[in-house]
């Protein structure tokens, strides 16, 4: 069996390039790492996806998202691509996708592998992670219920995440390294107005300290260098995503960040491979363009099948 096109993450990138290329009578087939889901899954309330008048849930839309496509008859295979290669035979070359160790062959593939969150680096972090350090407050908030918790960032997600540790946190302290939040006016109004949320400014975490679980970090402050203990017991890594590239990094050119490069019609540095969403380098990251991305994706992917169909 060779597919049309095969779409890699079923974020909304990846999903919305499936809406276009069933549209187009493209066989396609979604590979999705059962393990790692979308980022927008992951948020409580998204307030900015148009025509949702007072926001929908992350889960609810990507479900939404895949009933739609789950209508054209697609199929989603669970599985964890860990690389694609050019079969390099003639013209009419094809692409080989290898995901648990299966190889499945098409014309095209169209990257959609989002991101994963970035890494503090700093000490006690991966031995706490599950025992207090945490990437995700709708996952794990409500396991902090009447605690004291730290979130490191100060973007869009940390101040989103405050917002709702909030809920069911004892106190909320945002640590972030400079005096101005990088967040959306209206989430910083919102974190202001809380009476639970603290900042912390000009601070950074140093090191996270405990036993079985978190009992504090050390932090310090960047303008006069010392060092002071604050007693926590959870801490919302928040600082930005890393992109899920590794997989093509012999295969796409990707820059020195790990963002694949694309053209105008986001196509990659090789033939019949396209990138949309988080994973490539486009300087907005806000679902509602992750998805135009799909649909441009999925346009330059259609032209693309079609002329090595000879249509
Ligand atoms: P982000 O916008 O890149 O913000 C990361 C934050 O973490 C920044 O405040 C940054 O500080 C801080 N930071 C980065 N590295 C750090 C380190 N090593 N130590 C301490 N602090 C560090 O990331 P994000 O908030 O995850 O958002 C990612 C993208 O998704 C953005 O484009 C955002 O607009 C979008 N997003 C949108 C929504 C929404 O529209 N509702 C929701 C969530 C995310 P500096 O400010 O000093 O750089």
């Amino acid at each position: 069996m060779i597919y049309d096109v095969i779409i890699i993450g079923a974020g909304p990138a990846g999903l919305t390039a499936a809406l276009y290329v069933l549209r187009a009578n493209l066989r396609a087939l979604i590979i999705e790492d059962p393990l790692v889901a979308s980022q927008a899954a992951y948020a409580f309330i998204i307030e900015n996806f148009p025509a949702f008048p007072g926001g929908i849930s992350g889960i609810d839309l990507i479900k939404k998202l895949k009933e739609q496509v789950g209508y054209f008859g697609v199929e989603i295979l669970p599985a964890d691509v860990s690389g694609i290669k050019n079969s390099g035979q003639n013209s009419k070359q094809l692409w080989q996708v290898t995901a648990n160790n299966r190889m499945y062959d098409t014309i095209s593939v169209i990257v959609a592998s989002g991101a994963v969150p970035k890494r503090l680096d700093i000490a006690g972090e991966r031995e706490f992670i599950g025992r207090g350090v945490s990437y995700c407050a709708v996952c794990d908030g409500a396991l902090f219920k009447d605690k004291n918790v730290v979130i490191a960032g100060g973007g869009d997600s940390a101040v989103e995440e405050a917002l709702f540790l909030s809920r069911f946190a004892k106190k909320v302290s945002i640590v972030h390294r400079r005096d101005k939040l990088r967040a959306a006016k209206i989430l910083q109004k919102r974190v202001f107005a809380n009476d639970r949320i603290e900042i912390v400014w000009n601070s950074t975490i140093e090191q996270i300290m405990g036993g079985k679980t978190i009992s504090g970090l050390r932090l310090r402050d960047v303008s006069t260098g010392a060092l002071r203990d604050m007693d926590c017991q959870g801490l919302f890594v928040s600082i930005g995503k890393v992109p899920n590239t590794g997989f093509v990094k012999n295969a796409l050119d990707i820059d020195k960040n790990g963002y694949i490069i694309t053209g105008r019609g986001l196509n990659t540095s090789a033939h019949g491979v396209f990138a949309c969403g988080d994973c490539r380098d486009t300087l907005f990251k806000q679902i509602v363009t992750a998805c135009g991305d799909g649909a441009a994706a999925a346009r330059s992917c259609v032209h693309y099948v079609d002329t090595m169909k000879g249509y």
